[in-house]
C-alpha cells in the first residue's frame, strides 16, 4: 500500500513537470564535443552547429590533450580505486593541484570530482555556527547546497545588488558573526553577467569579510591569460577563495577544485567531505587537465576568436530584433519568456541545424525562459553566420521577431 502511494506520487510529479512544459529530454551525440557535432535521432545522424557547450576555448577534443590522456592511461592506469588520503594520490594529482594554484596565483589547490563537490565541501570545514555566509541570489545550485551543508548562518542578497549586500553584512555583524564570507559566482551562467568584484571586495574590506568566487564560467577564457574574473575585474588576490571546474574551458572532462591560501587548502584536505569520502580523479583526466591548463594559459589566440564570435553573434541577433541580455562574456541569452516558447524555438533551430538548449524553470525563474547560447573558439565565422540566419528564419516562422 505504502509503495503504491509512493509510485503514484512519483508519477504525479512527472506528469506535472510534463504539463508545465518543463520536461527535459536529452539528445544523443555520436562522436566528440566540438563546434560541429553529430546528433543521433530516429531519422539518423546529422551534423549541427553547437551553441550550447561550455567548451569556450574549444579544448574538449584537442589532440594534445587527448594524447596526454592516452599516455597517462599507459603510465598511470585507468583508475585509482581509492580516495586521495588512503592510496589515491599520484604524482599527477599533485602536479595538477600545483599547476592550478600557480595559474590562479594561490598557495595551493585541492581537487574534487566536480566543482559541484568543491562547492559542496568548501564551506563546512571553514565555517561554524558562529559564522555567516552571504550569498548572491543567483549563485549556482552547488553553492546553495554547500551553504546548506554548513552550520553557518545564511544571508542572501539580490543578484548584484551591492546595497543589499552591505545591509546583509551589517545584519551579520549585528547578529555577532565571527567570520563573514561573501560567496558569488564570477560569471552568472544563466545571464552571462560578471559579478561586481570591485564593489564586493571593497565591501569585504570595509566589513572585514572573506570573499569566495566560483569561477566555473570564467577560468581559462576570461581575464588576462584566462585567469578568470579576479583578473578581469582587476581585484586579483583580493579574492580569498576561488572554486572552479575542469569540466568547462579547461578541457571539459570533469573535476573541480578550490584554490586558496595554504592553511585553507590544508584544512579542506583534512575535513572536506566530498574530498575525504569520494574517489580520486581518474589519471587520464588529471593528465589531460594538466595539458589543458598548459594550453589555456597561452591561448590568447583562442580567447580573441571567442570574443570576436561573441561580438558578431550578438550584433547579428540584435539586428534581427531578438531581445538579448547585455554583456561581455561568451554567454549570450536570447530571452523568450515562456518555457514552451523556448522549447519550440530550440526545436525549430534544431530543424535548421543549430543545436541550442532552452532554459526554463527551475533553472531560471518562471517567465524568464530563454535560449542560452554560448560561443566557442571551436566555431568558425561561417558557423556563426549560419546560426544567425537560422535564428532569424526560426524567429520569423514562430512569429517571435
Ligand atoms: C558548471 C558549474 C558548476 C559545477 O561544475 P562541475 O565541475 O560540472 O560540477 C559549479 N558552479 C558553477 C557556477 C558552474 O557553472
Amino acid at each position: 500500500m505504502t509503495a503504491s502511494i509512493f509510485f503514484a506520487h512519483v508519477d504525479r510529479v512527472l506528469s506535472e513537470i510534463e504539463s508545465e512544459g518543463l520536461y527535459k529530454r536529452e539528445r544523443s551525440i555520436s562522436g566528440p564535443q566540438g563546434g560541429r557535432i553529430n546528433t543521433v535521432s530516429a531519422v539518423g545522424t546529422r551534423e549541427v552547429i553547437n551553441l550550447c557547450a561550455n567548451n569556450y576555448l574549444g579544448l574538449a577534443n584537442h589532440p594534445e590533450i587527448v594524447a596526454a590522456a592516452k599516455t597517462a592511461l599507459d603510465e598511470f592506469g585507468f583508475g585509482m580505486a581509492s580516495v586521495r588520503f588512503i592510496c589515491g594520490t599520484q604524482t599527477l594529482h599533485r602536479d595538477l593541484e600545483r599547476m592550478i594554484a600557480h595559474y590562479l596565483s594561490k598557495d595551493d589547490a585541492i581537487l574534487f570530482a566536480a566543482c559541484f563537490d568543491a562547492n559542496g565541501g568548501v564551506f563546512d570545514p571553514l565555517l561554524g555556527e558562529e559564522d555567516a555566509i552571504i550569498s548572491d541570489s543567483l549563485n549556482h545550485a552547488s553553492i546553495i547546497d554547500g551553504a546548506r551543508l554548513c552550520k553557518a548562518r545564511r544571508y542572501r542578497f539580490a543578484n548584484g545588488d551591492m546595497n543589499e549586500l552591505e545591509d546583509r553584512l551589517k545584519e551579520a555583524d549585528a547578529a555577532g558573526a565571527r567570520v563573514k564570507m561573501i560567496a558569488t559566482d564570477g560569471v552568472f551562467s544563466m545571464d552571462g553577467y560578471v559579478a561586481n568584484l570591485v564593489a564586493i571586495c571593497d565591501l569585504a574590506d570595509r566589513y572585514s569579510a572573506v570573499v569566495m568566487v566560483d569561477d566555473c564560467h570564467a577560468t581559462g577564457h576570461l581575464g588576462e591569460r584566462g585567469q578568470g574574473t579576479p583578473t578581469l575585474t582587476g581585484v586579483g588576490q583580493r579574492v580569498d577563495i576561488v572554486t572552479g571546474t575542469l569540466g568547462k574551458s579547461l578541457g571539459g572532462a570533469m573535476g573541480g577544485f578550490v584554490a586558496a591560501s595554504q592553511s585553507v587548502i590544508d584544512l579542506l584536505r583534512q575535513r572536506a567531505r566530498p574530498y575525504l569520502f569520494s574517489n580520486s580523479l581518474a589519471p587520464a583526466v588529471a593528465a589531460g587537465s594538466v595539458k589543458a591548463i598548459e594550453i589555456a594559459q597561452k591561448a590568447d589566440d583562442r580567447r580573441r576568436v571567442l570574443a570576436l564570435h561573441a561580438e558578431r553573434f550578438r550584433a547579428g541577433l540584435a539586428k534581427a530584433g531578438f531581445e538579448l541580455l547585455p554583456g561581455q562574456t561568451p554567454i549570450i541569452p536570447v530571452m523568450l519568456g515562456d518555457a514552451k516558447c523556448a522549447q519550440k524555438m530550440a526545436a525549430a533551430l534544431d530543424e535548421r541545424g543549430v543545436y541550442v538548449a532552452g532554459f526554463f524553470y527551475p533553472v531560471v525563474p518562471k517567465g524568464r525562459a530563454r535560449i542560452r547560447t554560448q560561443m566557442s573558439a571551436a566555431l568558425t565565422e561561417t558557423d556563426i553566420d549560419f546560426a544567425i540566419d537560422a535564428f532569424k528564419d526560426a524567429g520569423v516562422t514562430l512569429g517571435l521577431i
